[in-house]
């Protein structure tokens, strides 16, 4: 974003842009030869300002007449140059397209997809709530393609990711693109996420769709736009909606590796999804609580072979670890490969976003409100999730999710509870927390070049094994180029850890 921007700016102000890229394998002769070039054309540029000093002042020996016509002519200069500045700021600037309240009836939203088991109940939520509103397709590599032709490719996947699905929505010729508008989240934290939008105004702008308002949706309010109204009652769609996302995608990846006849799973799966789908635009309450204890049962009466299969957990940047585009399709490739899968929930997300306000407050001087707002926050999503942690408390074969200041716990064993950029702490909590729940392995996946989760996840992953000299985790990086076989190769050399590691623990026990 920054060097983009940079870029730009001194473009349009007829400046010298040189980028110069920093890391621990650059060649520096590279580096050497860049800035000396830099310095031989800034010197270039002195000397000839130099020059025309040189001129200037002869000029202003000369005679009177010719200092006056100068002066005349420098202030037509200056004039002329304070007109240019004018009109470069005005093309540097991106224009915001506000989504205004007219638009709000006939305006399609457009929105990228992240998890689609999730984001199904998102787009059942905005609709009931009166909006067009639909989510991109979940799978989808020409997406990919598109990101790249507007996006720095030295930016983090899931930015590309992001931008390519809208850019390529919107060149489809499905939609009328004068009632279209984009939506995208802004968490307002240091990383990326917060300026997707930037990168989608200035694809939008490229592309020659700069009429396209992008509406920021984030809890901090980061901008305004004045055709979307959060109310209450979508609020309460949304939540139950996510709720139900987590439960299904727990009771799914849980039981489909298991079952006895083919097919079963993703059956109750389907069967279930209409339900609560349904259930999310009503929004009764005893209809919500009655339906969770059903899911759980009707999954839980799917007959299963109850062997004993290597359970990987899959964590890390959260649109790389639900999008199965840009994870290449990660919880299929291990059950495919014989493991159970475990992704955490997505509704934990939030909890963690919101839990940061008690470090903030106590150790960086956020006010106390801000805290007890995200005290509450977490106090009243527990509420919509009560009934599903205790439903699945009781039952036979499924477990509840932890609470988020478990997960923070079991985090700032290995850092800081500061580290609040991308999924800062977060990913290493859910970490420590598989490893102790018994997990077999870790895949950790993360966006190339996403410098917070490469701290947080890859950068954790020896002092977690110093703790767990047994844990079995891989950091494998996602981007357009990477190479999907070497990923493979990782995941195999992991997996047949983690059956080793269950080999090993039956003939013990055995022998016991
Ligand atoms: S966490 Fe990483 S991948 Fe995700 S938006 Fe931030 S920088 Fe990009």
């Amino acid at each position: 974003v920054v060097t983009d921007q940079t870029q730009e700016i001194l473009k349009a102000y007829g400046k010298i842009y040189t980028l110069i890229k920093i890391d621990e394998i650059s060649n520096t002769g590279a580096v050497r030869i860049r800035l000396r070039s830099l310095a031989a054309a800034v010197a270039d540029r002195k000397k000839r300002r130099v020059l025309d000093d040189i001129k200037d002042a002869v000029l202003q020996k000369t005679s009177a007449v010719v200092q006056k016509a100068v002066q005349k002519k420098d202030a037509a200069v200056q004039k002329a140059v304070q007109k240019k500045d004018a009109a470069v700021q005005k093309a540097a600037a991106y224009r915001k397209v506000v989504f205004e309240k007219f638009m709000r009836k006939d305006y399609t939203i457009l929105s990228p997809q992240m998890s689609p088991i999730h984001f199904e109940f998102l787009q059942a939520a905005f609709e009931t709530s009166g909006y067009r509103f639909e989510i991109l397709p979940s799978v989808d590599h020409a997406a990919v393609e598109e990101g790249l032709k507007y996006v720095n490719n030295d930016a983090c996947y899931p930015s590309i990711l992001v931008t390519g699905q809208l850019i390529e929505a919107i060149k489809s010729g499905r939609y009328d693109t004068n009632k279209l508008a984009c939506i995208i989240t802004q968490t307002g934290g240091g990383c990326r996420a917060s300026n997707y939008i930037s990168f989608i105004r200035k694809a939008l702008k490229d592309a020659g769709y700069g009429h396209i308002p992008v509406i920021s949706l984030s809890a901090a309010g980061l901008e305004k736009h004045p055709g979307l109204k959060i109310t209450a009652a979508m609020l309460r769609r949304a939540m139950r909606g996510l709720v139900y996302g987590d439960l299904l995608n727990r009771l799914l990846l849980a039981t489909r590796p298991y079952e006895k006849n083919p097919g079963e799973t993703e059956a109750v799966l389907k069967k279930w999804k209409k339900i609560a789908l349904d259930n999310v635009q009503h929004l009764s309450l005893k209809r919500f609580k009655r339906s969770i204890q059903d899911i759980v049962d009707a999954f839980e009466a799917i007959p299963v072979t109850g062997e004993r299969k290597p359970v990987i957990g899959v964590v890390g940047e959260i649109l790389v670890k639900y999008h199965p585009t840009a994870n290449n399709q990660i919880v299929k490739v291990l059950e495919d490969e014989g493991a159970e899968v475990r992704v955490p929930d997505l509704i934990d997300f939030l909890l963690y976003c919101a839990y940061n306000t008690n470090f903030k407050h106590e150790k960086l001087g956020r006010s106390v409100w801000a805290k007890i707002a995200g005290n509450f926050v977490i106090y009243v999503i527990e509420k919509y999730r009560g009934q599903m942690r205790k439903v699945l408390k009781n039952s036979k074969r499924f477990s509840p999710p932890s609470f988020i200041s478990e997960k923070a716990k079991a985090a700032s064993e290995f850092l800081s509870i500061g580290n609040q950029t991308g999924e800062g702490w977060f990913l290493t909590g859910e970490m420590a927390e598989l490893i102790a729940e018994g997990a077999d392995g870790i895949v950790c996946v993360q966006p190339f070049a996403c410098l917070p989760n490469h701290i947080v996840g890859k950068g954790v992953i020896q002092p977690i094994r110093a703790k767990y000299p047994d844990a079995n985790i891989v950091a494998i990086d996602y981007d357009p180029g990477a190479s999907e076989v070497n990923q493979l190769n990782r995941i195999k050399l992991m997996l047949s850890l983690a059956h080793e590691k269950i080999v090993k623990a039956e003939q013990q026990k055995s022998l016991a």
